[in-house]
């Protein structure tokens, strides 16, 4: 037994500052060599405790959980599509997230998509209100706890901040969350908190790690054992070329060991397939893997939580946002389990309902169970382009139910031969990348169409 670091996700729109913040913390762990330094994954940054301890200082003093947690795993998000990627099994890959939202531009697309995401993986979050270095007149103090820099600043700044708060929270309130600023959050339980930060200066990260910890505290605690000698279960992040290596998958491991020589079980479009790992890599230096090259590193086995690249033949065809399991003895058992699982997902209820195309289990899990809610109807839910085939199945809808005779298609292609059926129907597609304004397009269009 085992008690892995929590998976963390930063999330938000682009440009609002996930890729400054995480470079800060892991900026800030390089400086700490002493402090044992930061462990390299791929597609992902442990924090160790050792260092978090050493950013938030005395705010960590009445939270217990530092004492068990080895760390904080932080995933790499390179784009926010990633999010809906990373699934498993009855939710969301990561255990806790950051939302970041720029103060000053407040939430836009992506940032809502983000959040209906977290309400539907019931993910428990802090917001983190970036950029208050932008507020006028503010006067900077490097990587200063929120408290210490807030009360340095003029009233008037002190107000146009605590304001741009209040907008947050009176968004968040819309959305269907009770929040505050995380000094004046009362019930941790009913109140989602809000952290100013400076993700370039540094002010305020000591309280944003410290409420994540607090999280964890509160809602992880079983969650987070796990079986060090148990089969791996993991979620691909990536499928790519690699110079010299070929085909390799890059998957996060949440749960288990994977060993070298480990025969593991993965997902095509059409198949469950199984193959056997040629090796097992780890990035060698301190970088990001997303730059690395050939920077890589054979090891014998990873416990979870790790992020590691895989390198096996027959995986060109494996599904980002797919599960990966490492299998023993029990082949059958766990193919089943992995096509259940899918099939769970592409649901196909409805004889009269909307085709839903999506590019990842992940994405195509989130747009049905949102279409879901507003109790859309579903005639068949898959991963891939729009194909002729889909468009002769909504055709056949519209016939009898215009309003669900339509294609809603997430960050997926129009293949040709369906962008020529679609000539001779006057049939409607959805199309665009954030699955928000997906639900919302659709939703417009139905009240449109029914005055
Ligand atoms: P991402 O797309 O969410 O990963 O955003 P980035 O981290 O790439 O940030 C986008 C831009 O905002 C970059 O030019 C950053 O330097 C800048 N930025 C991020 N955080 C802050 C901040 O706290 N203060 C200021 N002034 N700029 C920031
Ligand atoms: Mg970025």
């Amino acid at each position: 037994m085992k008690i892995r670091s929590p998976i963390v996700s930063v999330l938000g729109h682009v440009d609002h500052g996930k890729t400054t913040l995480l470079d800060f913390i892991r900026g800030s762990a390089i400086a700490q060599k002493e402090a044992g330094g930061i462990t390299q994954h791929i597609g992902a940054t442990e924090i160790p405790m050792e260092v978090i301890e050493n950013i938030c200082g005395a705010f960590l003093d009445k939270l217990e959980i530092k004492e068990t947690l080895p760390g904080l795993f932080f995933i790499d998000t390179p784009g926010h599509e990633a999010f809906t990627t990373l699934r498993k099994r009855g939710g969301a890959l990561a255990d806790l997230a950051i939302l970041m939202v720029d103060l000053n531009e407040g939430f836009k697309p992506q940032t809502y998509e983000a959040l209906n995401i977290l309400k539907m993986c019931k993910t428990p979050f802090v917001v983190a209100a970036n950029k208050m270095d932008r507020i006028y007149g503010w006067q900077t103090h490097e990587g200063e706890p929120f408290s210490k820099t807030y009360a340095k600043q003029p009233a008037n700044v002190q107000s146009a901040l605590d304001n741009q708060i209040y907008e947050l929270v009176g968004i968040l309130h819309r959305e269907g969350f009770e929040s505050e600023r995380f000094d004046r959050v009362e019930n941790f339980a009913r109140q989602v908190s809000i952290i100013p930060i400076s993700a370039k200066s540094g002010e305020g990260i000591a309280e944003l790690l410290t409420m994540l910890l607090g999280l964890a505290q509160q809602y992880l605690k079983e969650q987070l054992q796990i079986e060090t000698d148990a089969p791996a279960k993991g979620t691909i992040l990536e499928v790519k070329e690699e110079t010299g290596l070929g085909t390799t998958i890059d998957a996060v491991i949440y749960d288990g060991i994977i060993r070298h020589k480990d025969t593991i079980v993965l997902t095509t479009p059409d198949d469950v397939i199984t193959t056997k790992i040629r090796s097992l890599l780890k990035p060698k230096a301190l970088e990001e893997i997303r730059e690395a090259k050939k920077r890589f590193q054979k090891v014998d086995e990873v416990v979870a939580a790790a992020g590691i690249k895989i390198v096996a033949p027959n995986i060109d065809k494996v599904m980002s946002g797919s599960p990966l399991r490492v299998v023993r003895d029990d082949l059958d058992q766990v193919k089943e389990e992995i096509l259940h699982e899918i099939e769970d997902i592409k649901v196909d209820t409805d004889e009269m309902g909307v085709i839903v195309k999506a590019d990842t289990l992940g994405s195509l899990e989130a747009l049905v169970n949102m279409l879901q809610e507003m109790e859309v109807p579903i005639r068949a839910a898959d991963i891939g382009d729009v194909s002729r085939r889909d468009v002769v199945d909504a055709s056949i809808v519209t016939q009898e139910d215009d309003l669900h005779g339509v294609i809603i298609a997430f960050n997926v292609k129009i293949l040709p031969s369906a962008a020529e059926e679609i000539k001779n129907t006057d049939l409607k597609i959805f199309q665009a990348n954030v699955i928000y304004q997906l639900t919302e397009d659709y939703h417009e269009w139905i009240r449109a169409a029914e005055e």
